[in-house]
């Protein structure tokens, strides 16, 4: 990057304020890694982490009237708090082998920036700013920046095993970022994968979520499909899956990945399309005119998503969720204002919201024969929703004009009856043949105790 539009502002007066005290007691120190990244790019860092030749005691030491916490000080980092900002010191190191995405098993702690910065994982990430604030640069990443360009530091095989995750670390990156991946490190990925087998469930999703949600998520799922197969055998029978169907004009993977793309740029949207036909090679038959069907495939797709879910650990709230969305993603809703009403006394209405979004991702990745009319239906669905819910109609118990309460001073005894006769009241008030009015509503209770 020719002229750096980076002068004296660009560390922030905390981070400037640890990196004078270290330097003031005779250390080494430099804001390192993603903070330069960002920065080089033009972006705010959402955080600083600095490198120092100061050991972990030392680094105690310099801060000793600062409040500070424990991060890994076995692996040399501590995390000084000024401002109420945490900020890692890390001391210079070479790495072990990897426990997690920050702390190697075992730590060598160094004197220079040199080796510290030929740990790192990318070259883009492998940069360290002077007292100047100009970037050391010693494997080409400003090069690789301006060329939206994700190259391993050294030679991506030994890095790779050293640390499988980077292999997903390297595609978060280009996902996000939109780079693409230099061949040989590409290569690296896709014959190294299986080192993915060897690292824990939580790391492996927490990566997988930041690629799924990247802008360019979709081309690095094309690209290394291989690598997603390893971590997710459910999808892999997808891939050249033809559908043998006048709605679709290519194979379930494909279909997939539209589908994905037309998806809004978050977790369980995009978990959700990537599922939501997996279970359609198993459920694959031909009827007599040599018509391809997936009878019963939601359910299966249900079960494969779940299975691989609860393999990488997915929090609860997040497989509910994308769980709901696979198993539904097909279904018909109601056409009529009523029917809507009844059909959510049953359904929570930002699930039904989540569901339409699913649906018309997928209908928009039909073929253009299936496409209009899919669309259509959702388009109908949609306003059908908004209508109902404009009437503020009452969906549930909370909303009703009379309760539990009202029924016991009636003299009706708490027990299951009250509820069904709650419950009874409600889907007539969902249907119209009552009136959500207190009186009235009294008066019917009346008569059916
Ligand atoms: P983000 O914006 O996602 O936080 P980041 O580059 O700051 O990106 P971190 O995971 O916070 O990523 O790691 C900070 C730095 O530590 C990286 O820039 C990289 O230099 C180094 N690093 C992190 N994980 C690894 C790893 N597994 N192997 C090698 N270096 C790593
Ligand atoms: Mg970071």
């Amino acid at each position: 990057m020719g002229d750096p539009a980076h002068n004296r502002t660009m560390i922030p007066e905390y981070v400037n304020f640890i990196l004078l005290r270290l330097r003031q007691a005779g250390h080494l120190a430099f804001a390192v890694g993603g903070c330069v990244r960002d920065i080089l790019r033009g972006e705010t860092p959402h955080d600083w982490d600095i490198c120092t030749s100061a050991r972990p005691e030392e680094i105690e030491e310099v801060f000793s009237d600062f409040p500070w916490i424990d991060t890994g000080k076995r692996h040399g980092t501590i995390a000084v708090i000024v401002d109420h900002r945490p900020v890692e010191i890390t001391t210079f190191r070479a790495d072990g082998a990897y426990l997690d995405n920050r702390h190697p098993q075992t730590v060598t702690f160094l004197n220079d920036l040199e080796g510290d910065l030929s740990r790192r994982d990318f070259t883009i990430n492998a940069m360290a700013l002077d007292e100047q604030e100009q970037p050391i640069d010693l494997f080409g990443g400003r090069q690789d920046l301006q060329a939206h360009i994700i190259r391993t530091v050294g030679d991506p095989r030994e890095r790779f095993q050293e640390d499988g995750l980077r292999i997903l670390r390297g595609l978060r990156f280009a996902a996000r970022l939109d780079f693409t991946v230099e061949p040989e490190t590409a290569r690296a990925m896709i014959e190294e994968r299986d080192l993915l087998k060897n690292i824990s469930a939580e790391r492996i999703f927490t990566e997988l979520k930041g690629i799924l949600v990247g802008p360019a998520a979709v081309r690095i799922l094309r690209e290394f499909a291989p690598v997603f197969f390893t971590i997710l055998p459910e999808l892999a029978s997808m891939e050249g899956f033809e559908q043998h169907s006048p709605y679709h004009d290519s194979d379930v993977w494909e279909h997939t990945l539209r589908a994905f793309e037309a998806s809004p740029a978050e977790p369980v949207f995009r978990l959700a399309l990537l599922f939501h036909d997996c279970g359609k090679p198993a459920c694959f038959t031909r009827d007599e005119t040599g018509r391809g069907h997936f009878y019963g495939h939601p359910k299966k797709s249900r079960e494969l998503a779940e299975q691989a879910l609860r393999r990488l650990k997915c929090d609860s709230d997040t497989l509910d969720r994308v769980l709901y969305l696979v198993e539904k993603h097909d279904t018909w809703l109601p056409e009529t204002e009523k029917n809507m009403r009844r059909f959510l006394l049953h359904e929570d209405v930002d699930r039904v919201r989540d569901l339409l979004i699913v649906e018309r991702c997928d209908a928009l990745a039909h073929s253009p024969f299936g496409r209009d009319p899919a669309i259509a239906n959702v388009d109908k669905w949609e306003a059908l929703l908004a209508a109902v819910l404009a009437e503020k109609p009452c969906l549930s118990l909370k909303d009703l004009a009379v309760s539990g309460g009202d029924l016991l001073s009636l003299g009706m005894a708490p027990g299951p009856l009250m509820g069904q006769l709650l419950n009874d009241i409600l889907e007539q008030v969902a249907d119209g043949t009552l009136e959500n009015d207190r009186a009235a509503l009294l008066a019917y209770a009346k008569n059916h105790i």
